[in-house]
């Protein structure tokens, strides 16, 4: 049980802001009107469902809008409250200014639990909330654009989108009204995987600098590293899937909500997740050693650790026993401010929230703006491709016959580059470009200042910066 009195979730995101805004130069003025929440709004809504009406609360917070539309996911959680939501939207604005995704920040949530519901009520619901939500433009193509967060997912954003359509029939930018909706309903490709790939590929970047990863105290590449991943949701399965099959990375361990599993040669990840998906857990399951207490696991010894699930799990309860010298934040929020200065103290290095899980927001850009173009990605470009490719071929074959070397390109490689790039491919290789340039942006702080102990510290001041440079220039 947490007996240590510990700020709450937004007071822990406003310590991490003071810490970064303290090295900064910003007027007070300016930088309190950084720091706060806009606007919340609460709604309450019944829905008559199994013959009874029930209502619901549900928020929408409004952090910053030096940018719009707004951006954030919609969470269904029973716990979910005004200063979740509040926490979550500010690090949003943060997290769109560091990967420059031209969006202010925004987060909304419904108390629920949605496994006590069927799918129709469930639409029921969704329908209704977001018509309440609509009706005060908190869902708005170039307003306030939400998308999936925990327990919500594409179904949900296909009734949203399609309850947007509905009640603005003339409104030819409908669908980018909401992000990471299905395939068919005007998504994009990799949209589901891409907070996961983030994750990935944050720690790529991480391990292509020496320097950094030695101030973990770890050496060498990914391939090998033993991990403990905490959540098996979207987030952390995606993030554990492709660093075990694609990196070389063992998961060790997997904590779920009802215990873990551990297997020092590495997790089978599809597998343990088929398990759960059929038997509802982690208990009983055959590939590994099944643990009780998962949460104890936090502190077992690692190399990287991968909280992806709930915020505040290291806290100020377990933060001193924490083994692992590396963590990256899949989770938002998944350190309070308390734990993050015990675990700076000890030397571990943290890949903070508003970086390493910024790949969801990224690729939701991404689908945005092929919304409002209305076109396929890539088809205005095949033209200029196909000229690109004649330039390639003529230079090759002047240079093959000046040095008569009799080069001739394989009928393969040429369809491939005729075909040009698919979505997924222009969409991955977009995530990963912005994973690495705003690691760049962070780690040049975090060198260039010693004051600037972390990671944590130099992207609040890189967002911070940002945001402050949009208000000076556009007022408020
Ligand atoms: N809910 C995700 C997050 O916390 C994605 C937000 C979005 O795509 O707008 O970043």
């Amino acid at each position: 049980m947490n007996v240590v009195a510990e700020p709450s979730f937004r007071e822990s995101v406003d310590l991490m802001f003071n810490r970064a805004a303290a090295l900064m130069d910003l007027s007070p003025g300016l930088e309190q009107k950084i720091r706060v929440c806009n606007a919340t709004y609460t709604v309450r809504f019944g829905v008559r469902l199994r013959g009874k009406i029930e209502t619901f609360v549900g928020y929408r917070a409004v952090h910053s809008e030096h940018m719009e539309p707004v951006k954030g996911g919609i969470r269904y959680a029973p716990n979910v409250h005004q200063d979740e939501v509040e926490a979550l939207a500010a690090l949003m604005t943060y997290k769109c200014a560091l990967v420059e995704t031209p969006f202010g920040g925004s987060k909304g949530g419904l108390c629920i639990d949605p496994r006590q519901y069927d799918e129709h009520e469930l639409e029921q619901i969704t329908r209704r909330f977001a018509y309440e939500l609509i009706k005060r433009d908190l869902i708005h193509p170039s307003q306030n654009v939400p998308a999936p967060d925990m327990g919500t997912g594409e179904r949900e954003m296909a009734w949203i989108a399609d309850q947007y359509a509905r009640m603005n029939t003339t409104d030819i930018n409908a669908r980018a009204c909401v992000t990471g909706k299905p395939l068919h309903g005007g998504g994009i490709s990799g949209r589901v995987e891409a907070t996961g790939r983030g994750v990935q590929y944050a720690l790529r970047e991480f391990f292509r600098h020496p320097e950094d990863v030695a101030k973990a105290g770890l050496s060498g590449t990914l391939d090998g590293k033993r991990i403990i991943v905490q959540g098996l949701g979207n987030v952390g399965y995606h993030a554990a899937l492709f660093l075990s099959q694609e990196d070389g990375a063992r998961i060790t361990t997997v904590i779920e909500r009802d215990g873990a599993i551990v297997d020092p040669e590495g997790v089978d990840i599809p597998a343990l997740r088929d398990w759960i998906a059929k038997h509802g857990g982690v208990r009983d399951c055959p590939f590994g050693t099944y643990v009780e207490d998962g949460a104890a696991l936090l502190e077992a010894e690692c190399d990287i650790l991968i909280p992806a699930a709930l915020e505040g799990v290291i806290n100020l309860t377990n933060a001193a026993r924490i083994q692992a010298p590396l963590i990256i934040e899949a989770a938002n929020g998944p350190i309070t401010a308390g734990a993050d200065e015990i675990l700076r103290r000890k030397g571990a290095v943290v890949i903070p929230d508003l970086y390493a899980n910024a790949g969801g927001v990224t690729v939701s850009y991404f689908e945005w703006v092929k919304n409002l173009s209305h076109i396929r990605f890539g088809r205005m470009q095949r033209r200029s491709e196909e000229a690109h490719y004649q330039l390639l071929v003529d230079e090759l074959e002047r240079l093959s016959a000046d040095k008569g070397l009799g080069w001739e390109l394989s009928p393969d490689f040429k369809r491939k580059y005729m075909q040009g790039a698919s979505e997924l491919d222009l969409v991955r290789s977009g995530l990963d470009d912005t994973m690495r340039t705003a690691y760049q942006s962070m780690r040049e702080v975090w060198h260039s200042r010693e004051e600037v102990s972390d990671l944590r510290v130099a992207a609040y001041m890189v967002a911070i910066e940002r945001v402050a440079r949009s208000y000076r220039s556009k007022g408020l």
